[in-house]
């Protein structure tokens, strides 16, 4: 059993936590919030007073932060100075490319060995320990990372170099994106025709227009396997953090010269979904943008 670092306690990173620590690690947590502290401890982890204390002597340091700016500071103003030689340090926060990049170099310029390892699945999965996780860094990196990612989930995947964890997640959403919004649009235009959607679901669900965001989350209530849509929207992946890795994955193509016309009419839809009353709801509710 490892001291493992644990740095963002939030909806996923306190369920990892967790999760880390009933396989028996000794989980060293922090977090700015006192009450995911709190949670954090009646969860088996040991709260520390600061990120450097947390850090202190862990041969794993991992990190679950809101968006690059995060990971940057932390890794700028924290790991770098005083993670212990040699430690794995594991960033599975949701961020753009070049930062993941820019981090895991300077950590390797100090002696550290550092990868991105984001997840796919929500909060649920992170509870229930089954996420998946795309990981970028050398096959050293992974080779360390690997034991611990599979403490916290269901698959651990090697997407290639530094920030290929990030580039499969981001890629992977984009194609979410664009298959819910298109899934969306059929649906109301099969309305409009006089169809009935549970019929048109057994239709498209067997033939071409089949997909994940069809079959595994449909947009209908009432309609396929249990889904946020039957809960008016509530819970599941909500639309603001769709936006986000949408917008990721523009500025990831714009810095290589890639085209990507989906990606960019989903990221407009998705902005208006959210300026307006998508704010709150999970990201199927864009099918209400076409009623
Ligand atoms: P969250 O906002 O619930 O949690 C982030 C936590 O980080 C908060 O508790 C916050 O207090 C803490 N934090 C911020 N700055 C900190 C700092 N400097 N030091 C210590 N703690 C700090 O976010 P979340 O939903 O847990 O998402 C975390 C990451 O996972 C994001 O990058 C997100 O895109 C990604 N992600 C989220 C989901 C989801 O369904 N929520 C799914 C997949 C990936």
């Amino acid at each position: 059993m490892a001291r493992i670092a644990f740095i963002g306690l939030g909806n996923m990173g306190g369920g990892m936590a967790a999760n880390l620590a009933k396989k028996g690690h000794d989980v060293r947590a922090f977090d700015l919030s006192q009450d995911a502290l709190d949670k954090a401890r009646a969860a088996g982890c040991l709260p520390a007073a600061s990120a450097v204390e947390a850090v202190d002597g862990a041969e794993a340091v991992i990190t679950m932060l809101p968006a690059g700016r995060h990971v940057e500071a932390t890794y700028t103003d924290v790991l770098l100075d005083h993670a212990a030689p040699g430690a794995i340090l594991i960033d599975c926060s949701t961020i753009d490319v070049d930062t993941a990049r820019r981090v895991a170099q300077a950590a390797t310029e100090r002696g550290l060995i550092a990868v991105d390892a984001p997840v796919s699945g929500g909060i649920a999965a992170a509870n229930a320990g089954t996420l998946t996780f795309m990981v970028g860094g050398t096959e050293q990196g992974f080779g360390r990372a690997e034991p611990f990612l599979a403490d916290m989930g269901k698959a651990v995947i090697h997407a290639g170099a530094s920030g290929a964890g990030q580039g499969a997640k981001i890629c992977n959403n984009m194609i979410l994106g664009a298959t819910m919004v298109a899934t969306c649009e059929a649906f109301a235009l099969a309305e409009k025709l006089g169809l009935d959607a549970q019929r048109f679901y057994d239709i498209a669900s067997v033939s071409s227009g089949q997909s994940w965001s069809m079959t595994s989350y449909c947009p209908v209530p009432g309609v396929g396997p249990e889904s946020p849509a039957d809960r008016d929207y509530q819970g599941g992946f909500a639309a603001p953090l769709m936006l986000k890795d949408l917008k990721l994955a523009l500025e990831a193509a714009a810095s290589v010269g890639a085209q990507v016309p989906m990606g960019t009419r989903a990221e407009e839809l998705y902005q208006a979904f959210v300026d307006g009353e998508g704010a709150g709801l999970d990201f199927s509710g864009i099918i209400k943008t076409f009623k």
